[in-house]
């Protein structure tokens, strides 16, 4: 698996001109070559594999990490530019979104024999197509939601606060194998719906409101991101259409996802509708973003993405309307795209839901 992602960046070395590609990031690290501490440097030739790292972390990498060579520094720049050197690279590629400004210059200053050439978009296109293994990671943490969901639901009752529900969703989480949550977890209750990223508060839920669950966690590295919206006793006519139209424009974006579709034109089968319906001014955010190793990772779902969606990518469909001073809704998945169409990856049914 490590191996087929390696000769995959290969192509991309040779499609760019390059000798070797550095990696600081240690979601790409992990990505490459499997290690999953915080700190150390991956270097990859045309014809081998160099880890670096530092004492804390050999015998980790003597465990986890698939590659021909690994070795120690004592600083890390002054370790990877001696291999560089030996190496005799001329052209590397480096991580533009990740590398700052400061590591750029010092690498620079110890040898300015090679050139550092930004990768950013070519890495994006490599990580955005997820093989078996990613898959049944992102569905195993999409299970683990579930579970937590319907544990948590029957304490989805007036005068228990947004904080509360948070917290035993995270716990229920951690317990049943989740890492970490995946983000601060967002409960957004009546009029605070209308925040789309309404981090939980110490609000009480009141009977008549509409209540905005966005969660996940982590397995093996990579997140799952799914978003409820129940409400909580009799909700009025307004809240209640706003439901259907967003659950509307989610199930209608859905239906529309086809082998190589433009991401585009998902997000705007979702957003016309919602236009016309009449709450286009509330509804700001893109359609989705790709889920993996990051929470946000690419194909970005929305009116400006260049993305074509092809089998393998994995990310989220999640139309919302917020209305300031009178609530909201999302309704969110992640899906994984097939050869034929998709799967949806997070299992908790969508369909209006009432409680208490
Ligand atoms: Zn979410
Ligand atoms: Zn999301």
């Amino acid at each position: 698996m490590l191996e087929y992602r390696i000769d995959r960046l290969r192509a991309i070395m040779h499609r760019e001109e390059l000798n070797a590609v550095v990696f600081f990031n240690p979601v790409n690290i992990r990505y490459f070559c499997g290690f999953t501490g915080t700190d150390g440097v991956l270097l990859v030739t045309r014809d081998k594999t160099v880890f670096l790292t530092d004492s804390r972390y050999t015998a980790q990498a003597e465990a986890q990490v698939v590659a021909n060579v690994k070795k120690q520094y004592t600083l890390k720049v002054d370790g990877l530019v001696d291999e560089l050197v030996a190496c005799a690279v001329s052209r590397v590629g480096i991580e533009a979104d990740f590398v700052t400004v400061a590591l750029h210059q010092k690498l620079l200053d110890k040898h300015s024999s090679f050139s550092l050439v930004a990768l950013d978009e070519p890495l994006r296109e490599v990580r955005q197509v997820k093989d078996d293994a990613e898959i049944s990671c992102l569905e195993k943490a999409a299970q683990l939601n579930k579970q937590a969901f319907e544990s948590v639901l029957p304490m989805i009752k007036p005068g228990v606060t947004e904080q509360q529900i948070a917290l035993e969703l995270e716990c229920f989480l951690r317990r049943a194998g989740g890492e970490d949550k995946a983000f601060e977890l967002i409960v957004a209750s009546g009029q605070r719906g209308a925040l789309p990223h309404g981090v939980a508060s110490d609000k009480k839920i009141a009977t008549g409101e509409l209540v905005t669950i966005d969660f996940g966690t982590r397995f093996c590295g990579y997140h799952s991101d799914e978003t409820v919206t129940v409400a909580v006793g009799d909700v009025s006519t307004e809240l209640r259409n706003i439901y259907d139209v967003v659950l509307e424009a989610h199930d209608r974006a859905l239906a529309a996802l086809s082998p190589s579709v433009k991401a585009r034109e998902i997000d705007a089968v979702a957003r016309q509708y919602i236009e016309q319906m009449g709450y286009g001014e509330y509804f700001g955010h893109g359609l989705g973003h790709g889920v993996g190793l990051e929470i946000h990772e690419a194909p970005t779902i929305s009116p400006r993405s260049e993305a074509f969606l092809t089998a393998g990518m994995v990310f989220t469909i999640e139309p919302g309307i917020y209305i300031p001073g009178v609530g909201g809704v999302r309704i969110e998945d992640t899906v994984v795209m097939t050869v034929d169409g998709y799967r949806c990856l997070t299992q908790i049914p969508k369909t209006f839901r009432q409680v208490a």
